[in-house]
């Protein structure tokens, strides 16, 4: 037979498409002191559109800096690479590409006809000692790319909030979680952005996947042992935080497996108003226990 508390339970997060591992964890979101959130896929939709193209006038038009990004990245499935792929638009030629590698948190190397390309943030051309010799002002997401050892251009692109984040980070501070911290691998000028339209005051940006679980230890660290701290994430690299977290929740639609898989909790779909309407299920449960 049914417990009596399932519809109010494990039961009742689940008809709100919010699905829990297990009895302890939904007990435990009765009362967060901290929600620790990643970003791109979390707070915002993940689906990126570029915006703007700046290229180095003798060694590439726009159209060139986009197909060389788009086959570097085709075989990405980031959020950042399916932005270029859509703004290419056309059949990318698989042949044309080898010796990828996907640098975590930074973004991708490969040879496309014959040459050496290098797409990511300033994080990787500085490791790949590509100096950056074009200036640019948008506020955004900005891949770098550098052809042969040169830099050929910026792809600028940007993502908007998902419908709900600014009214479920306003509940989540209702029912009385005191901290509410961003983690991300962006840079700061896009982290202040989000962090200001969202209403959070602290936030950590230009993160590696590991400096990820070190912030999250350092919160947890910072607060009592019974205190519940919970992680929200999306990405493969957002799997060892979700996993270390007293609560890793994440994202059904647009999460990775990776993340899914290391999860505590998964919500189906992927509103971030799920976490505060998780607390009023937890505490009705609560209340109803024979
Ligand atoms: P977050 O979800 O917090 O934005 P990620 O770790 O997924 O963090 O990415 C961090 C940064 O690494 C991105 O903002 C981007 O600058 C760079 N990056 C990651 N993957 C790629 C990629 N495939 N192409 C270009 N840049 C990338
Ligand atoms: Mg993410």
């Amino acid at each position: 037979s049914i417990p009596l508390g399932y519809f109010g339970g494990i039961g009742g997060a689940s008809s709100h498409g919010i699905l829990v591992k297990g009895g302890n964890y939904l007990e435990e979101l009765r009362n967060i002191r901290s929600v620790v959130l990643d970003k791109t896929g979390t707070l915002t939709r993940g689906v990126f559109k570029v915006t703007e193209v700046i290229n180095d006038n003798k060694l590439a038009n726009k159209e060139r800096v986009i197909e060389v990004a788009a086959h570097v990245e085709h075989f990405s499935n980031h959020p950042i690479a399916v932005s270029i792929i859509n703004e290419y638009g056309k059949e990318v030629d698989e042949n044309r590409v080898k010796n990828i590698t996907e640098i975590a948190g930074k973004g991708v190397k490969a040879v496309f006809d014959g040459k050496v390309v290098v797409a990511g943030n300033k994080k990787l051309m500085l490791q790949e000692n590509i100096p950056i010799t074009i200036e640019d002002k948008s506020v955004g997401t900005k891949v770098y790319v550098a052809m042969d050892n040169k830099f050929i251009g910026i792809i600028v692109i940007a993502d908007e909030l998902k419908k709900d984040t600014i009214s479920a980070i306003r509940k989540l501070k209702e029912y009385g979680v005191k901290d509410i911290v961003m983690l991300t691998g962006d840079h700061e000028e896009v982290a202040k952005d989000i962090a200001d339209k969202v209403g959070i005051t602290r936030y950590y940006s230009d993160l590696l996947p590991d400096d990820k679980v070190n912030k999250l230890e350092e919160i947890m660290d910072g607060v009592d042992n019974k205190d519940t701290v919970v992680f929200v994430g999306d990405g493969i690299n957002d799997a060892p935080v979700l996993a270390r977290a007293d609560v890793g929740i994440a994202m059904g639609g647009v999460g990775s497996d990776a993340a899914i898989e290391a999860a505590d909790v998964v919500l189906m779909s992927d509103e971030l108003s799920s976490i505060p309407m998780a607390m009023k299920v937890s505490r009705n449960t609560n209340k109803i226990v024979w």
